[in-house]
Formats: C-alpha cells, sequence, structure tokens
C-alpha cells in the first residue's frame, strides 16, 4: 500500500489510473486545476477513503502535506485542439509542472513517474518507432508547444535522476482513448464516436490515409502501473501496435455503431504526422506487457459511455 500524488487526476487517463490505485488499496491525492479535467470524472469517489482531491494548478510550486511514495505526473491538456487554445499552459505544465513535481518527490523521497508521449517523435522517419529514436519534431509548428513541453520533460526528470538520483520513471503514452474523453475533446477518436451516434458525417482530415496505432485506456493503465511497480526507469512506449489509417477507423467506428453517417473531409492541420505506431519489444521484455482490447471492442465500450452522455 502506498500513497501515490497524481498530477491530473481528474482527467481522462488519471481518473482511470486513480480507480486502479484505489482498488488495489493505495491512498490517491489528486492535483488538477480542472483546465481539461472534470470533477464528474471523479465524483464517484467523494466518499473513498483513500482518496483527496485539491484544485491546484501544478505549474505553480506545490506541497503536499504528509509521506508520498510517488508523484504521477499527468497533467496537461493532451489533444491537438488544446495546442492551438492554450499553448502557454501546455508549455508550463510540461516544463515548470514537471520540476515542481520532481521537487516534491525529491524531498518526500518518492518515486517520480512522468507521462511522456508518442509526440516525441514527432512526424517519425523511423517506423515503427523504437525507444532509441530521437525524433522529427518542429519546435515552431503548432504543435511544437505540446512536442517540446514533453522533451523538456523527459530532460528534466533525466537530470534529476543523474543528478540527484531521484528514482524516475517515463512511459511514452500512443494515441489513447475511452470513456470519460470529452466529447468536445476535438481527438478523433472522440470526433468519430460523437459525430456517429449523432448520424453526423465523420469529419476525416487530409485523404485519411494518416495512420495511428490506438490503445483502450484500461490498457494504457495496466501500461502505467508495470512500469510504477517495475525497476525499470524507461523511457517505454505503452500503446497498441495496431495500426489503421483514418478512413479505416471511421469505417470501423461506422461499422460498430451501425450508424448512417458518411464521412467528409477536412483539411489536414499542420505538422500532423504521416504514421505513427510503437514498437512494444521494450514494454513486453522489461514489463511482460501486452495490449489485450482490440480496436473493435474498445469502440463498442467507448461508445457506450458516450451514448450515455449525449443522451444527458
Ligand atoms: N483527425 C481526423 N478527424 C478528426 C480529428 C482528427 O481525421 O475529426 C486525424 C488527425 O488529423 C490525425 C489523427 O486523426 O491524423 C489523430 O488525431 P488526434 O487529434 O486524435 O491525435 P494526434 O495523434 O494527431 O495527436
Amino acid at each position: 500500500m502506498a500513497r501515490i500524488v497524481v498530477t491530473g487526476g481528474a482527467g481522462f487517463l488519471g481518473s482511470h489510473l486513480c480507480d486502479r490505485l484505489l482498488g488495489r488499496g493505495d491512498e490517491v491525492v489528486v492535483l488538477d486545476n480542472l483546465v481539461t479535467g472534470s470533477m464528474a470524472n471523479i465524483a464517484h469517489l467523494d466518499d473513498h477513503p483513500g482518496f483527496r482531491f485539491e484544485r491546484q494548478d501544478v505549474s505553480e510550486p506545490f506541497d503536499v502535506p504528509g509521506p508520498v511514495d510517488a508523484v504521477m505526473h499527468l497533467a496537461s491538456p493532451a489533444s491537438p485542439a488544446d495546442f492551438t487554445r492554450i499553448p502557454i499552459d501546455i508549455l508550463n505544465v510540461g516544463s515548470r509542472g514537471t520540476e515542481h513535481g520532481l521537487q516534491v518527490a525529491e524531498a518526500k523521497g518518492a518515486r517520480f513517474f512522468l507521462a511522456s508521449t508518442s509526440e516525441v517523435y514527432g512526424d517519425p522517419l523511423v517506423h515503427p518507432q523504437p525507444e532509441h529514436y530521437w525524433g522529427n519534431v518542429n519546435p515552431i509548428g503548432p504543435r511544437g508547444v505540446y512536442d517540446e513541453a514533453k522533451r523538456f520533460a523527459e530532460a528534466m526528470t533525466m537530470a534529476y535522476h543523474r543528478l540527484k538520483g531521484t528514482d524516475v520513471r517515463i512511459v511514452r503514452i500512443f494515441n489513447t482513448y475511452g470513456p470519460r474523453m470529452r466529447p468536445e475533446d476535438g481527438r478523433v477518436v472522440s470526433n468519430f464516436i460523437t459525430q456517429a451516434l449523432r448520424g453526423d458525417p465523420l469529419t476525416v482530415y487530409g485523404d485519411g490515409s494518416q495512420t495511428r496505432s490506438f490503445c483502450y485506456v484500461d490498457d494504457q493503465v495496466d501500461g502505467h502501473l508495470a512500469l510504477l511497480d517495475g525497476d525499470v526507469t524507461g523511457p517505454i512506449n505503452i500503446g497498441n501496435d495496431g495500426e489503421f489509417t483514418m478512413l479505416e477507423l471511421a469505417q470501423v467506428v461506422i461499422d460498430v455503431i451501425g450508424s448512417s453517417s458518411e464521412i467528409t473531409f477536412e483539411p489536414l492541420p499542420a505538422d500532423d504526422p504521416t504514421r505513427r505506431r510503437p514498437d512494444l519489444g521494450q514494454a513486453n521484455a522489461a514489463l511482460g506487457w501486452k495490449p489485450q482490447v482490440d480496436l473493435r471492442d474498445g469502440v463498442a465500450r467507448t461508445a457506450e459511455y458516450f451514448a450515455a452522455v449525449l443522451a444527458r
């Protein structure tokens, strides 16, 4: 049993992580400024004796009274729609927020867990992407605010590890989806599912030939826990290595939902990566972890959630 601080714990991924930590008997302190997170994601945890929520922007220095065994830094907007809406918040939480989390971890003798991203690989010239690939990122493009903040975050995490001996873990998260994504999030899975449920056209950007590899949230959280509990620093890719074009994804969503929606084409955003798929060799060898949920099953589970949200 441990006492774990989760920054961004009211967010999509963070709230699922809290459920799992509490479920196995850990205590959880959530710090979240609710810029993209939501109290609705953690409302069911309100009465749990091991759960505490503090409204806190971790881009400002913070302290956590009492003992802490791990600081898990998940706080960050992650949708490309947010990259243009709140770019400075994203830069701050990736840079200042990461150092503030590291400072707390160091002061408490706690493990620091960084939620990094496949975006550190940018528009990758190596495919699939292994952890030793350094990436192809445009620092001044619209995605640079997220990519470079996370690259800085990894560098800062490794600097604390090397200079101060802080015990650290770094996960590189590939496109993850599931219940508790915001309907208006702007990412492709939530867009397609809400469009298909409403009978609206699915908005494919560009010609839809770009690829992504989609990981169901339960698998992602399993990977987080395996990395947190294990003795490998990382960075380690966690994602699903099934690779789909956006046109294929649109068809899967339409089929699974049984929707009458059509497909429309919209302009491709700047610097949109042409392909992305994790090399999961390390995750499998070092953590014994593999994704379990396939795309159709995950889309069905997510569609059930969005149908309930849209009905309200
Ligand atoms: N995309 C799309 N239609 C949408 C939203 C996104 O075709 O309504 C595309 C987007 O251009 C990208 C892919 O889907 O190629 C994944 O986009 P997302 O925003 O989910 O995440 P990314 O992997 O780009 O960060």
